[in-house]
């Protein structure tokens, strides 16, 4: 059972809740913004489902209302920031705000964000390059509960890492890459979960290693610091080397640091992001770039759609239709997220129609 609510109604609710929990109104408006976002645009695993974990990570201390990132390296085209445990949506636009700036100015620029609570979609920053013909790539990591096994492991050792490129392309949308390093993200498991559906198998490994398809063997239990098994990584060993990837760029390169220790309680989710981002003009190519890249682009949308498939896509296009869908459609929330919502609203003394 779910409820369908507009994209407006969704973001006016949380941006109370945020506000209730402690944010000034921009920046709980700015958090409820894209939040919103990641429902339309299909990713409901980053969407308004993770308002309750930011409720509870505030009360807890994790996350810190009102923060601003701070510069703690200026190299010019190489910058280091402290998101100081702020609200990822916040913090993660002012570091790429500064990024995008120099990129602009110097061609390119490598930015190392450290210490950003939950930055939800990474894909929201390679939008923001993107929009301003700046190349953006994005190696993150994720210190929070460890809920995905190594390549031969049989449990959690480190978080999702998602990874992200956006590649703008003149006259269209930009293909905007943007994964989790898992199988899938865990988000999408708690949706499951919430649901009462079952996952395809290959996704899951239980607290023996073997495999599962009850997401809620990694959906974390009131109070509860263990999972019962864990996500696999995408791709087998390749997914996995990325990943790892991420922890050492995201997590060790920027400060921010790699997980390494057993589960805890904590419900923060703190995202370290190493950014490389590149004005493609300033490469000399900008001509040929843009030719062979509509070239190539129009040369696989022509390959003949497989059974299944009404056409080729490239990255970012789903996201994109969903959102024209889901703005007209409105957004579906399940009755136990919409539950859950509710009960965060009235932890900060919120008011909310119940489920
Ligand atoms: P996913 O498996 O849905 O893959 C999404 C990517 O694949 C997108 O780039 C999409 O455009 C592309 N894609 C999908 N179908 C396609 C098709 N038919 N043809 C071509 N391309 C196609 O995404 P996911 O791994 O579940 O990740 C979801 C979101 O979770 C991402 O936005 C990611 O940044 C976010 N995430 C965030 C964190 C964090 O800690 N902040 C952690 C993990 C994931």
């Amino acid at each position: 059972m779910s409820r369908s609510f507009p994209a407006a109604t969704l973001r006016a609710q949380m941006a109370a809740i945020i506000e209730a929990a402690g944010s000034s109104t921009d920046e709980a408006r700015t958090v409820a913004h894209n939040l919103v976002l990641a429902n339309l645009s299909g990713h409901d695993s980053h969407g308004v489902g993770m308002v309750p974990r930011y409720v509870d990570a505030v009360l807890e201390g994790g996350l810190a209302p009102n923060a601003s990132a701070k510069v703690t390296v200026d190299m010019g085209a190489v910058l280091a920031l402290d998101g100081q445990r702020g609200y990822g949506q916040v913090v993660g636009e002012q570091a790429m705000a500064l990024g995008m700036a120099r990129a602009r100015e110097l061609g390119s620029c490598i930015m190392a964000l450290a210490n950003a609570h939950h930055l939800g979609r990474i894909g929201h920053f390679a939008e923001m390059a993107t929009a301003q013909q700046l190349v953006a790539i994005h190696f993150v990591n994720v210190l929070s509960r460890p809920t995905v096994a190594p390549w031969g492991g049989a449990d959690g050792r480190f978080g999702t890492n998602p990874c992200c490129i956006g590649v703008p392309l003149p006259g269209r949308e930009p293909f905007l890459l943007d994964f989790a390093t898992s199988r899938v993200a865990q988000g999408k498991m708690r949706v499951a979960h919430n649901e009462g559906r079952r996952v395809e198998a290959g996704y899951l490994i239980d607290a023996q290693g073997r495999p599962t398809t009850d997401p809620g063997v990694v959906v974390p239990q009131p109070g509860g610091a263990s999972l019962f098994g864990a996500l696999l990584p995408f791709g087998e060993h390749k997914g996995y080397g990325l990943a790892v990837a991420c922890e050492l760029l995201g997590g060790a390169l920027t400060g921010s640091g790699t997980w390494h220790r057993p589960a805890d309680t904590q419900r923060a989710v703190i995202n370290g992001m190493l950014t490389i981002l590149l004005d493609p003009g300033k490469l000399g190519t900008r001509e040929s770039f843009e030719a062979e890249a509509l070239a190539f682009l129009d040369w696989l949308g022509h390959s003949p759609p497989a059974p299944g498939f009404d056409k080729v896509r490239i990255a970012g296009e789903p996201e994109r239709e969903a959102r024209v869908r889901r703005e007209r459609e409105g957004i579906a929330i399940d009755e136990q997220t919409w539950a859950e919502i509710v009960a965060a609203g009235k932890k900060v003394g919120l008011s909310l129609p119940d489920a």
